[in-house]
């Protein structure tokens, strides 16, 4: 991979980047401003730019359809909300409890979570989320001090990955990982957290996990840290854009446009065939020769267009599995509630699981700019890896299907006065243990048999924004 300090090497030729979801978009967004000798063109396939970032009117508002958050700790999309003027509209959640559906009720989730792991075995008692015997079981956790892999696990690279379930189960016991991790990161991927890579999809505790056999004391001590740092322990966990995430994809483009790079919408590539002097790109405008190809659509797309000049690297990412799910956003009164709407949102725990509602935020809570004294809108979340029932369900009997959902969870008394069905098929990557060793491999193989041509995007070094974005950072300067 090119150094990100480097400033010399080629900056000329054309670079078409294939997607404009947020990956696309940033890489060709920073080609345009770092590198303006180049000739950068963007295809994308929908008639819109964005990819799983969509924000449309709702209940008079505008209401994310997909990712309404980022994350905050971590610069890059904190960097690109700055470098597009965004910095003084971010707003951070103005309530930060959730709960979880577990043993017949809405419980709020103890403080000192870390990704799901208590550091607080007080607080934890006193969530009642877990059991007297499911407290003590994690306790053991703090007498652990040897390996149980035998040495440390994981490393930031992926080497010696476990999935998350391995992990947590055996240091803190079924019912905390059943119970609060599970359904913490199932909320993020919609999938199975004992398939799920430690390093690829919860980084901070293959991090503590290397620190100390001990998970709990390990996350203390990051706490630790992070307080003898000064850190300041109120900054926001997440940011998100008042107006919608789509603020930021839009104003991509637009400046984009402002630069001249072409965005060509209802141009999907079909074909990437290598050249004597580089790569042509089939699209419906005709061939569109490029030196430097960046790849950054979902992995079965790029799968397919690797298949004649990168096969082995194309048939491993045709590999990846990817989960499909709804996002129903609802609006209810207030008075139809028999639930506070005091947090957040909810998760449910994988043992406790409901008929059809996996998640719930409550939005109208969770953002300031959504608040309505009558009205409460909530953003449902349906289906989850290996199981599409409801996105099989027709929007009528998907709406219906959550409404009784929420009617137990919730005490929900009457349907919603306004409801909105989001489909994303095969939208969320999963990444079993190993997963970044073999994206490793895969860009290692991309650069021998396809010099040139990058991918990036949600399915290789993380689905989040954050992990786009750097992402399509990385691949622009690997393209320049
Ligand atoms: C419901 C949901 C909620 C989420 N919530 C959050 C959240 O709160 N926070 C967070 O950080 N992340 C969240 N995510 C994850 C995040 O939104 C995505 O991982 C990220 O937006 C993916 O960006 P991408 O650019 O890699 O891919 P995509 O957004 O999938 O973009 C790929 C683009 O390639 C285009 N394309 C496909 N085929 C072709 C072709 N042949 N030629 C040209 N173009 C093509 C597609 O049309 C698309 O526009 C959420 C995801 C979902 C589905």
């Amino acid at each position: 991979m090119t150094d990100p300090t480097d400033t010399t090497g080629p900056r000329s030729g054309r670079v078409v980047v294939i997607g404009a979801g947020i990956t696309g978009l940033t890489a060709a967004f920073t080609l345009a401003t770092r590198h303006p000798g180049i000739d950068v063109t963007v295809l994308e396939a929908a008639d819109r730019v964005g990819g799983k970032i969509l924000t449309t009117p709702f209940a008079g508002r505008p209401v994310d359809c997909g990712a309404d958050a980022f994350l905050a700790r971590v610069p890059e999309a904190r960097d690109l909300c700055a470098e597009l003027g965004l910095s003084d509209v971010l707003a951070s959640p103005a309530e930060r409890s959730a709960l979880v559906w577990t043993r017949g009720a809405l419980r709020r989730l103890p403080a000192g979570l870390v990704l799901g792991v208590p550091t607080d075995l007080d607080a934890l008692t006193s969530s009642g989320i877990v059991s007297p015997a499911g407290v003590e079981r994690a306790r053991l956790d703090l007498d652990v001090t040897e390996w149980p892999e035998g040495g440390p696990p994981a490393d930031p690279d992926g080497r010696g990955d476990m999935s998350v379930g391995e992990l947590v189960r055996g240091r803190l016991g079924d019912e905390v990982f059943e119970r609060l991790v599970a359904p913490l990161l199932s909320g993020v991927n919609a999938g199975d957290a004992d398939q799920l890579s430690v390093a690829a999809g919860a980084g901070q505790l293959a991090g503590a996990a290397r620190a100390n056999p001990s998970l709990i004391t390990a996350l203390r001590a990051q706490a630790k840290a992070a307080r003898d740092a000064q850190a300041d322990p109120d900054a926001p966990v997440f940011y998100g854009l008042p107006v919608g995430t789509q603020t930021l994809t839009d104003l991509l483009l637009s400046r984009l446009t402002a630069a001249g790079v072409p965005v060509h919408l209802r141009c999907p590539a079909t074909a990437l065939v290598r050249t004597a002097g580089g790569w042509s790109v089939t699209t419906p405008l005709g061939t569109i020769v490029a030196d430097r190809v960046i790849l950054a659509t979902p992995g079965p797309v790029a799968s397919r267009l690797l298949a004649g000049p990168a096969p082995t690297v194309s048939s491993h990412i045709a590999e990846l599995d990817y989960a499909s799910v709804a996002m129903v956003t609802l609006a209810v009164r207030r008075t139809a509630l028999g639930h506070p709407i005091d947090a957040s949102g909810f998760l449910v725990a994988k043992t406790d699981h409901l008929p059809t509602l996996t998640a719930c935020s409550w939005a109208s809570t969770k953002w300031a700019h959504l608040a309505d004294p009558d009205v409460a809108i909530l953003r449902v979340s349906a289906g989850r890896f290996g199981d599409t029932a409801a996105l099989e369900l027709s929007d009528g009997d998907l709406v219906a299907a959550l409404t009784a959902d929420l009617a137990t969870t919730m005490g929900l008394t009457e349907a919603p006065i306004e409801a909105r069905v989001t489909r994303w098929v095969d939208a969320l990557p999963q990444f079993l243990p190993g997963h970044l060793g073999r994206v490793r491999t895969w860009r290692a193989e991309l650069a021998e048999c396809a010099p040139g041509v990058t991918v990036a995007g949600a399915a290789y070094d993380g689905l989040g924004l954050p992990a786009c974005i750097r992402q399509g950072r990385q691949a622009a300067l690997d393209a320049a």
